[in-house]
């Protein structure tokens, strides 16, 4: 498969299990936003063909000789990352994700012999060094469990860094695969969550997933009433958008983190900072170590991802539905349905 083109069955060989590897049977992979960007080439630079996928729930097959976490039968889930060089100070700091050298992505990355394409969920196996492979509990829907592996560490992270007050006012910016995450997990930290929609029809699921009150942001009056309102926003937008209108929503040394990656940013006026002596921040997934502190979070709040599970053959279809903002809220492979 080349950049853009349908994706189709594709045959890829997994390394042999090394003595730190665990072989995952795959049972589901999440269908995330960022699968669409890289499959269409939005960030460009894009190894093809590509197998994507990073939201991955399995089981262990076969564990390496010196493997002392898991043990065949275990339940696992595997995310964004799979390597990183594991010295540097991201690494040393358990942010593998920002690792200086680059960390080795699920899929449409090199290993670190930096000429091994690596190959993501979409499959029936992957091959991942224990490190970098999640515990995941059986008391949870295992299909709803894999979109936490990116969209539920990709909000979750940046509520642990930035939303410091016990109650923190709190704008979810796009209720999608991340935006319903966010809204879900900030709920039951305790924050007031407010969901920030261009969809006048998701109000109704924003409340019934933990909202305390939903913004159709295109209205008449939504300025007026989202004026300096919150702490902190989560922009988990997928398309090109006004940033700066959104700063405005924020109240003084608010902080606005950039979650979303459309392919191209709009221009931010520096009276937009200014004015409210804001702040922008990024944050990308999240390190290893505090992927199991979500996981184990959100088994001991009962969360789970809203999912609407599919075959592997109707992938191209469910890619479609989510380039038109047509999923609550996220898409769920079977990998059972893989031949
Ligand atoms: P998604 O399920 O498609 O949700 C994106 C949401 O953005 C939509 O539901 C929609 O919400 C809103 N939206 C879409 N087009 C819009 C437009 N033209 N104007 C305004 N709002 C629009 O996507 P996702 O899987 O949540 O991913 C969201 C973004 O985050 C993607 O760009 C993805 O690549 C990125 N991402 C980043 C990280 C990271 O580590 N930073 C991790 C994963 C994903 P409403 O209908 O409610 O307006
Ligand atoms: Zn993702
Ligand atoms: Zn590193």
């Amino acid at each position: 498969m080349q950049a853009a083109a349908p994706l189709q069955p594709y045959s890829v060989e997994r390394r042999e299990v090394g003595p730190h590897d665990v072989r995952i049977e795959i049972l589901y992979c999440g269908i995330c936003h960022s699968d669409l960007h890289q499959v269409h080439d939005d960030w460009k630079g894009g190894i093809y063909p590509m197998v994507p996928g990073h939201e991955i729930i399995g089981r262990v097959a076969e564990v390496g000789a010196s493997v002392h976490r898991f043990q065949t039968g275990m339940l696992t889930g595997v995310g964004c990352l799979v390597d990183s060089c594991r010295s540097c100070g991201p690494c040393q700091q358990h942010e593998e994700q920002y690792c200086v050298s680059g960390c080795v992505m699920t899929y449409n990355s090199y290993e670190r012999d930096s000429k091994t394409p690596t190959f993501g969920g979409y499959s029936k196996q992957v091959v991942v060094d224990e490190r970098y492979v999640l515990q995941v509990s059986d008391k949870l829907e295992l299909s709803a469990v894999a979109p936490l592996l990116c969209a539920g560490i990709t909000t979750f992270s940046p509520l642990k860094r930035f939303a410091t007050k016990p109650k923190s006012r709190i704008g979810v910016m796009g209720l999608g695969g991340l935006g319903h995450m966010a809204v879900k997990i900030a709920a039951a930290m305790g924050h007031e969550v407010c969901m920030l929609s261009t969809s006048a029809k998701k109000a109704a699921d924003a409340k019934r997933l933990g909202a305390h009150d939903f913004v159709l942001t295109t209205d008449a009056d939504a300025e007026r009433r989202l004026r300096r309102r919150f702490d902190l926003i989560l922009n988990t937008v997928s398309a090109p958008h006004d940033v700066g209108a959104a700063l405005n929503y924020l109240d003084l040394h608010g902080t606005m983190v950039i979650l979303g990656a459309p392919p191209h940013g709009t221009q931010l006026h520096p009276g937009a900072l200014i004015g409210g002596a804001t702040q922008v921040a990024g944050s990308l997934v999240g390190g290893i170590k505090q992927t199991q502190e979500m996981l184990d979070f959100c088994a001991a709040h009962h969360l789970t991802a809203d999912v609407e599970l599919c075959g592997a053959d109707e992938v191209n279809t469910a890619f479609a539905r989510l380039r038109k903002n047509d999923v609550k809220y996220r898409f769920v492979i079977d990998m059972q349905t893989l031949n």
